[in-house]
This record gives structure tokens, sequence and C-alpha cells, in this order.
């Protein structure tokens, strides 16, 4: 089957993709697929590369962003027997439906969720609907909107404080890998933190802090759903932030995830349900807060999560059962599946 491997892309989290890109072409079955990398710039330009032809051609994430033959990708090349789009695309334009939408309306199969899961998983506030809906826990939270910011910050801030309290969380309502999100103790960094958020969206969330542990379920199959062992990610800051999330080894992963069997089932199952109530397909990463009377909320889903070595998504497959490898395959599989039952 011919793959074309499609990473970069528009946004914020442009690295992080190109990092779970080089992973990935280090660990697919070169054997079985014809291999072709586009990237996306920064811009937005679309260049294709020549064949990747094994995991040696290809040795620094560099040589991902400068493909040597600087070709711009024409779409109709897609339109072709056998082929399957592998989208490896973090946040906005990415993994939140947009590009999946393409892919539908060219007839083209493709890895991982549709446009519905997609949009829904990264949107933060409607996604918390539809986990209350399927009977899932959510921390208390509050949506501001641009146009009531702008016409009075007082009366926002002053309803937020009283509704949610310090210390919060302000974040965008469609971002991912802790981009423009603000742990806020107070008031003043209470403006501060939204007009942040509200550089990446015209909606945003504020949500309650709670001291929690973060634990995490890797999901993969379409209909027939399937989880992993619960990891969790250990850290010393309250904040999970970007630098922590790819570039920093302090933060630490467990896997499993240190709790009780009973507390393990349930939060397996939930992230089941998580995953079909948004109609996800495929791939996804349903992170949990876990609190000290175990009370479990969940946080959000992740229709693409992080494929870097590092990440705690193929991680926790590998302990699961799953080598990287096999993983990769089998996700393409899925992809190919999904395709075929729906035409
Ligand atoms: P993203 O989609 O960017 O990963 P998250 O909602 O997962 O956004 O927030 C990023 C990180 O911020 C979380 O992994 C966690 O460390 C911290 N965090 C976010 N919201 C809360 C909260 N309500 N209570 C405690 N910690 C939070
Ligand atoms: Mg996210
Ligand atoms: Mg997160």
């Amino acid at each position: 089957m011919k793959i074309y491997v499609i990473y970069g892309g528009e946004n914020a989290e442009h690295e992080v993709s190109v990092k779970s890109a080089f992973s990935i072409l280090k660990h697919i079955y070169y054997d079985y697929h014809t291999i072709i990398p586009i990237y996306i710039t920064r811009e937005g330009e679309w260049y294709k590369g020549s064949e990747v032809k094994n995991k040696e051609t290809i040795s620094t994430e560099d040589q991902l962003s400068d493909l040597n033959e600087k070709e711009l990708f024409s779409f109709d090349e897609l339109n072709e027997e056998e082929c399957l789009a592998f989208p490896i695309l973090h946040g906005p334009n990415g993994e939140d439906g947009t590009i999946q939408g393409l892919f539908e309306a060219l007839h083209i199969p493709y890895v991982g969720s549709g446009v519905l899961a997609g949009a829904v998983g990264m949107d933060k506030l409607i996604s918390k609907g539809v986990f209350k809906e399927a009977g899932l826990s959510v921390l208390p939270y509050k949506e501001i909107k641009l146009r009531e910011w702008k016409v009075d910050k007082q009366n926002v801030c002053s309803n937020i404080e009283s509704y949610i309290g310090y210390p919060m969380y302000v974040k965008p309502a469609n971002q991912g890998s802790s981009i423009g999100i603000t742990r806020v103790l107070d008031e003043e960094e209470l403006t501060k933190a939204i007009e942040l958020a509200f550089n990446y969206d015209y909606r945003i969330i504020v949500e309650k802090e709670l001291p929690v542990r973060e634990i995490e379920v890797a999901i993969l199959g379409n209909e027939d759903v399937h989880t992993s062992l619960p990891g969790e990610v250990a850290k010393d800051e309250q904040f999970y932030a970007y630098e922590d999330k790819y570039f920093n080894q302090e933060s630490v992963v467990k896997i499993p995830a240190e709790i009780s069997d009973e507390l393990t089932k349930k939060i397996r199952k939930m992230a089941a349900v998580a995953f079909e109530a948004i109609n996800g397909s495929g791939v996804a990463r349903v992170d949990f807060f876990l609190t000290n009377e175990e009370d479990i909320y969940i946080n959000e889903v992740n229709t693409f999560p992080g494929f870097t070595t590092d990440s705690m998504y193929p991680k926790i497959w590998t302990k699961t059962g799953i080598p990287f490898d096999d993983l990769i395959e089998e996700v393409i599989q899925l992809g190919m599946r999904r395709y075929k039952d729906k035409h």
C-alpha cells in the first residue's frame, strides 16, 4: 500500500508533530508499504519528498522538514487505488477534523478519527458536554466568549472568581500540548491568562483546579475498542506544561499506574465510554484526573496523541503487549478497515 505520511502543520504543535513523524518512520513496516513523506510548513505549504525506502533513510529529524525535492504537493496524487493518508498532526488544522474532512471529500482512507471525533475531542467546551451526557464526571468549568470579555472584563473576572475560585486553569477551547494554558492563583494573573488564551481562540474555558493525579489510558480500535493499562504522569509541579511533555526528561511516566485493580477496571471502562461518546476511531489517549478520594474526572480525549518514542501512547502499548512497529501497522489497518466499512 502507498502511505502518505503527513506531518508538520500550521499550528503551535508543529515541532511535536515532526518528532512523532520521526519515530513513526523509524518503526513503520517498509516491506509492506511504499512510504511518501509530506511536510506541511508552518506557513501551511505542502511539500512532497521522495520515497522513504527504509528506517535508515531518515537519520535526523531535520531531514523531515528539509525534503530534498521541494516539490509542492498536489492533491490529485492522492486519488489513487490503495493509498492511505497517515496524518501525524497534533492540534488545530490537523487533529481537529479539518484535514480529515479533506480526505473524506477526496474519498481517501486515512489513519485515526474522523471529522466529528476530531472536532469534538479538540474542543474542550463541547467535549465536556458530550462526556457529561455519557455519564462521566468533569471538573467545574465556565466558558468565556471574546465578545463578553470585550464588553466587561471586570464583570467576567468577578463571575469567574465566585463560580470557580483559585487556583484555576485558563485554557483556549481549541488547542493542545498545554499551549495557551495558564494556572492562575490570583486576580492579577487572571486577566493576563485570559488575554493569553484569547490569542489562540475566541472561546476559552476556565476550570477549577483540584489536587489530582493524572492517569491516561490508550485506545486502539474502531467499533471494537481496546483499552490499555492506565499510565500515570508523575510530575513535581502541578502543571504538566508543553516543555515537560516533550523536552523535559524530568516528568516521569509510570506504567502501569499504581492504582488498585478496581480503579484500573473502572478507568479503562470510562476511557472506552469517552472514546465511543465522541465517535472516535483508530487511536486516542483518554486523560483523567484522580483525586485522593478516588473520584475520577475525565479531562480530555486526544484523538492524535504524541507518538514520539518517549510519548505515553506508544509506551503504554508496549507495556500492554503491543510493540511500537506492530502498533503502527495495526493503526494503518484500522484506518483501511474503517474506510472499507463506510464505503
Ligand atoms: P492540553 O490539551 O493542552 O493537554 P489539558 O487540559 O490537558 O490541555 O491541560 C494541560 C495540563 O494542565 C494537564 O495535563 C494538567 O497537568 C494541568 N491541568 C489542566 N487542567 C487542570 C485542572 N483542572 N486541575 C489540575 N490540573 C490541570
Ligand atoms: Mg489535549
Ligand atoms: Mg492534556
